[in-house]
């Protein structure tokens, strides 16, 4: 028996999949949600959202997250765990190969988002989301209130990140791997010069304490130059060392920039040069990486998708 055709195939169900499956779903067109390894996204590993319109009182990432996917659900979206390995875009209808079976549709919006790049150091994982150790200033920064925080990296990112928490924190060292940031010029000359921030250079992290404690209460180092090991007696710890997108399976089919985030056809965020093929969210926006900035593309993809069906046929 041969596979029924979908509408459409939303791959992901972070705030960019779960926000197209909302808009899919509303407008009848039946969608099938993938729900990969990471049910609901990055944002189920925060604990309180306080910068998602909407909720004055802040509101629990994965609380979040279990309302989007309600919301699907309840106009008609169908949701399967499916890990698509490979994708055929050339063929119509478009083919989504999982590790299990193959699934044929007319229209795609991918939208695997992306995975923070961890620095892979004892006491890091266990004290991951809530306990100290964040990938998000924006996100997290406003509970660092008058505390000692370190942030790990070199790039835009962790300059941006330091500067951010400068309005909060009371310190904030910049623990980079060599003795010149990758950063922009203008972003490294403001974090070098700002006096709430204090460069550790031709640094790497070793270790972050306090997993006895459940909370973060230092993060060790080593000075690469000289092998010298100290404590920063910091109550977080920001890791911004860049994000890996979650964009494998689609990197043949679709166009991809350096970093492997999907790129966008000229002149939209979200359309493809593959018709009826849309991307949103964190795989394919390296700048932004907000919840409601995907929640934005999610929607986009689904109006255009939308759009599409009906010219072609949904
Ligand atoms: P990035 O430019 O790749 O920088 C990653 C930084 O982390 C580098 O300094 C790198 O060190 C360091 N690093 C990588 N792996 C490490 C490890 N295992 N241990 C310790 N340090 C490690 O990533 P990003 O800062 O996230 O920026 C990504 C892209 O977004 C860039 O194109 C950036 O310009 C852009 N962006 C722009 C803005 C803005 O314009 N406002 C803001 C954020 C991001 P090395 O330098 O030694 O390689």
């Amino acid at each position: 028996m041969s596979s029924p055709v979908e509408n459409v195939v939303i791959v992901g169900t972070g705030c960019a999949g779960l926000t197209a499956a909302i808009y899919t779903a509303r407008a009848n067109l039946n969608p099938l949600v993938l729900e990969g390894t990471m049910p609901g996204g990055q944002l189920t590993t925060t604990s309180e959202v306080e910068n998602f319109p909407g909720f004055p009182e802040g509101v629990d990432g994965f609380q979040l997250m279990s309302n989007l996917r309600a919301q699907a659900s309840k106009f008609g979206a169908r949701f399967e765990a499916a890990q698509v390995t490979t994708v055929d875009f050339a063929a119509m209808p478009r083919k989504l190969v999982c590790s299990d079976r193959t699934i044929l549709a007319k229209a795609v919006i991918v939208a695997t988002g992306a995975s923070p790049r961890m620095a892979g150091v004892p006491g890091e994982k266990e004290l991951y989301g809530g306990k100290g150790v964040t990938t998000c200033a924006t996100c997290d920064g406003a509970f660092y209130r008058k505390m000692d925080v370190a942030v790990i990296g070199g790039g835009d990112s962790a300059c941006e990140e330091a500067l951010f928490l400068t309005r909060f924190a009371s310190k904030v060292y910049l623990v980079h791997r060599r003795d010149t940031l990758r950063a922009s010029k203008i972003m490294a000359d403001r974090t070098i010069s700002h006096p709430k921030i204090q460069m550790v250079w031709d640094s790497v992290p070793v270790e972050v304490q306090g997993v006895l404690e459940g909370a973060v209460r230092g993060l060790k180092v080593r000075q690469v130059k000289t092998g010298a090991e100290s404590v920063l007696a910091v109550k977080g710890v920001f890791v911004a060392i860049g994000h890996v997108p979650n964009t494998g399976p689609f990197a043949a089919a679709l166009d991809v920039d350096e970093g492997g985030y999907l790129k966008p056809a000229a002149g939209s965020q979200v359309k493809t040069r593959v018709p009826g093929v849309y991307v949103a969210g964190d795989c394919a926006d390296h700048v932004y990486r907000q919840a409601i900035t995907a929640a934005g593309m999610g929607c986009a993809a689904a109006i255009e998708t939308e759009r599409w069906l009906a010219e072609h046929g949904g």
